[in-house]
C-alpha cells in the first residue's frame, strides 16, 4: 500500500483511473487533504461509499504512529515524530512576530558528521519519503497555535542528498491544491552537497539557498564539516557562484560562531571576501551546546564584535538568536531522542519542561 501524499495530483489522477475512477475525484481527495485537514479517509463524505473502499484498499493516508511534542519557554515547539518502520525525526515550529517557521527533517540520522550538529551524531538510515516529508507540515500545522508562513529544509538530514523527495514534496506544498505555501516562503539548507546544489540550479520554483559555511578556508572547515573533504570550498562557492548567475536568487551563508575556531577578525575578513563574492548575505548563528560535541559558543560581545567587522566591510549580516534550546529543538540540536526531557543550561533562566503526548489516532 502507498502513502497517498507521496503523489502530486497529476500522479494521483493516473492512479484513479488505473483504478478506474475519473480524475476529479483525485482532486476532490487532494481537496479533503490539504484544505480541509482530513485525517482519514471515512471523513471525506462527498466521494461515494465504493471510491472509499478503493481508497482504503489502497492507500495510506498518514505515515506517522505517533508524536511527542516539547513546548520550549520561548514559545518553539519540538515534535518527536514516530514513522511506520520505528523511526523517529524531529520537527520544530518557531514563531517569531508574524513569521511562524517551520523546520522540517528529510532523513532519519545523517552521513555527514558536522563537528557542530548532535543530527550527524546519528547514523545515516534513510531518506525521508515525500509523505513522510509533507507529514510533518500537516501535522505540526494541526498542533500548532497559528498558521505556519515559512518552511526550512534544516531539520534532521542533508536535504540535497534526498533531492527527489524534497523537491518534489516542495512542488507538492507549494501547489494551488495542496498547502500552497510560497516557494520564496521556503529554503533548503545545504552543508555542501556538490550534485545537489548543481541539480537545484534548474529547479524551477523560486526557493531559497543557505550553505552552511562555518569556516573559511579549507583545512578549517574540513575540521569542522568532514563533507568538505569531498567537495572543497573552492568548488562549492564555484557551483553557488553559478547558481546565483543563473537563478538570480541570494544565497545566506549560515555562520556558527565557534570559541577559538572560527570567530578572529582573520575570520571575518575571509567571510567578507566570500559573501562579497557571492553577492550573498550572512547568518551568524551562536552555537548551541551539546554535551557530546567539542565545541563552546562565543559570547554575545563577541558575536556582535564579529557582526561589526562584517559589518564594516559592507556584508549584508544578521544576527540569529538561539530558540528551544532548554527542549533541544535549537539550530543542531536535534537528535530524534527524546531529548526535549534531557536536562542542559541553556544559559537563560531555568524553565519547567512541559511535554504531552499526542493521541496514536489521526497522526
Ligand atoms: S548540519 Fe546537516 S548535514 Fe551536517 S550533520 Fe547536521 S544534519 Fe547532517
Amino acid at each position: 500500500m502507498r502513502l497517498i501524499k507521496d503523489y502530486t495530483l497529476p500522479e494521483l489522477k493516473e492512479d484513479f483511473k488505473r483504478l478506474g475512477w475519473p480524475g476529479y475525484r483525485a482532486g476532490q481527495v487532494f481537496h479533503w487533504i490539504y484544505k480541509k485537514g482530513g485525517r482519514e479517509f471515512a471523513e471525506m463524505d462527498n466521494l461515494p461509499k465504493a471510491l472509499l473502499q478503493v481508497l482504503t484498499g489502497n492507500y495510506k493516508l498518514n505515515s506517522f504512529s505517533n508524536a511527542r511534542e516539547f513546548i520550549s519557554q520561548d514559545g518553539s515547539r519540538k515534535y518527536l515524530l514516530k514513522l511506520a518502520d520505528g523511526n523517529q525525526v524531529e520537527s520544530v515550529f518557531i514563531p517569531a512576530g508574524v513569521r511562524k517557521t517551520l523546520c522540517v527533517s528529510t532523513q532519519v540520522g545523517c552521513k555527514f558528521s558536522c563537528g557542530m550538529c548532535a543530527s550527524g551524531l546519528k547514523s545515516y538510515v534513510r531518506n525521508l519519503t515525500v509523505a513522510e516529508i509533507i507529514d510533518q507540515l500537516l501535522y505540526v500545522q494541526r498542533q500548532a497555535p497559528a498558521k505556519i508562513t515559512n518552511i526550512v529544509f534544516m531539520g534532521m538530514g542533508e536535504p540535497l542528498e534526498n533531492y527527489e523527495n524534497v523537491t518534489k514534496a516542495i512542488r507538492i506544498i507549494n501547489s494551488e491544491e495542496g498547502p500552497e505555501i510560497a516557494a520564496r516562503r521556503i529554503t533548503i539548507s545545504t552543508a555542501g552537497y556538490l550534485p545537489g546544489i548543481k541539480k537545484l540550479i534548474d529547479f524551477d520554483l523560486q526557493t531559497n539557498l543557505s550553505l552552511s559555511l562555518h569556516a573559511t578556508i579549507d583545512k578549517q572547515r574540513a575540521r569542522i564539516m568532514p563533507i568538505n573533504k569531498k567537495y572543497p570550498l573552492k568548488e562549492v562557492l564555484k557551483t553557488c557562484s553559478d547558481y546565483f548567475q543563473h537563478t538570480g536568487r541570494i544565497i545566506t551563508l549560515e555562520y556558527i560562531l565557534l570559541k577559538g575556531v572560527n570567530d578572529t577578525l582573520i575570520d571575518a575578513q575571509r567571510l567578507a571576501a566570500i559573501t562579497h563574492g557571492l553577492k550573498g548575505k550572512v547568518n551568524l548563528l551562536p552555537f548551541n551546546p551539546v554535551p557530546e560535541l567539542p565545541y563552546q559558543p562565543v559570547k554575545k560581545a563577541g558575536r556582535e564584535q564579529f557582526a561589526a567587522w562584517l559589518k564594516s566591510r559592507k556584508v549584508p549580516v544578521t544576527i540569529r538568536k538561539s530558540r528551544g534550546a532548554d527542549i533541544f529543538a535549537a539550530c543542531g540540536q536535534l537528535a530524534a531522542n527524546n531529548s526535549g526531557q534531557r536536562s542542559q543550561d541553556s544559559g537563560e533562566s531555568s524553565v519547567e519542561r512541559k511535554s504531552q503526548e499526542i493521541q496514536d489516532s489521526g497522526v
